[in-house]
């Protein structure tokens, strides 16, 4: 599962590095460059792009994945460029914006959105696949989420609006419990879904997320 980004609009941007002269480049060699938002081929056209609009690029780096702190090894090679710069224009998810932060006391502006936790299901097209709810159901919804797949969240079957398998939402998407039905069926496990289920409990996944083993 990776972190799911989109490069935000030029103009915004340019809005975050007004009044900065010069920025060093970080992309991320794992979910950014997966995204096509955040490799070496991105991190290139940005600074191509800055440097057109007059910022001095002191540097890039792409390194293997800017939200793993062993990176932090991996940046120190470009301390140089990076003290030079006013600031650190990152091209990963906000993990990474975040852990960057942490590394330097420089202002570190975010160049793309992370947009969820989910996977590449064809080339170019992510799907979101898990928005960690604290409270995981796919030991009876045979392996496939609710949350995610069904856009209501429903965790008690289906709304009714499906129409030949289509989801009433969007007709481009299979409606998920006549998936978990069918699957279920194939599993001879169907008895599962007579038993009903407690509305999603929010307070299961507090914002922030914390969790200490005992
Ligand atoms: S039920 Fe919750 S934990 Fe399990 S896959 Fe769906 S969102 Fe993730
Ligand atoms: S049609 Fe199916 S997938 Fe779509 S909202 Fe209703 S239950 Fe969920």
């Amino acid at each position: 599962m990776k972190a799911i980004t989109r490069q935000k609009a030029p103009v915004e941007i340019e809005e975050l590095l007004r009044g900065v002269s010069s920025v060093f480049l970080v992309g991320c060699g794992t979910c950014a460059t997966m995204c096509r938002t955040g490799g070496r081929e991105e991190v290139a056209e940005m600074a191509a792009r800055l440097a057109a609009s007059g910022k001095r690029v002191t540097g890039t780096a792409v390194v293997p994945t800017v939200c793993d702190a062993l990176d932090r090894e991996a940046l120190a090679a470009n301390a140089r460029a990076m003290e030079q710069a006013d600031g650190v224009l990152v091209m990963s998810c906000a993990f990474g914006v975040q852990m960057l932060a942490l590394y330097t006391a420089k202002a570190v502006y975010p160049a793309l959105d992370t947009l969820f936790m989910g996977q590449e299901m064809s080339p170019g097209a992510f799907t979101e696949v898990c928005v960690q709810c604290g409270e995981c159901v796919l030991g009876w919804t045979g392996g496939i989420c609710p949350i995610t797949a069904c856009p209501k969240g429903l965790l008690n079957g289906p709304c009714g609006g499906a129409r030949k398998g289509k989801c009433e939402v969007s007709a481009d998407r299979d409606c998920a419990w006549e998936v978990i039905y069918r699957r279920l069926g194939q599993q001879g496990r169907l008895g599962l879904l007579k038993k009903r289920r407690a509305p999603r409990d929010f307070s299961a996944s507090p914002r922030p997320g914390t969790y200490l083993v005992e």
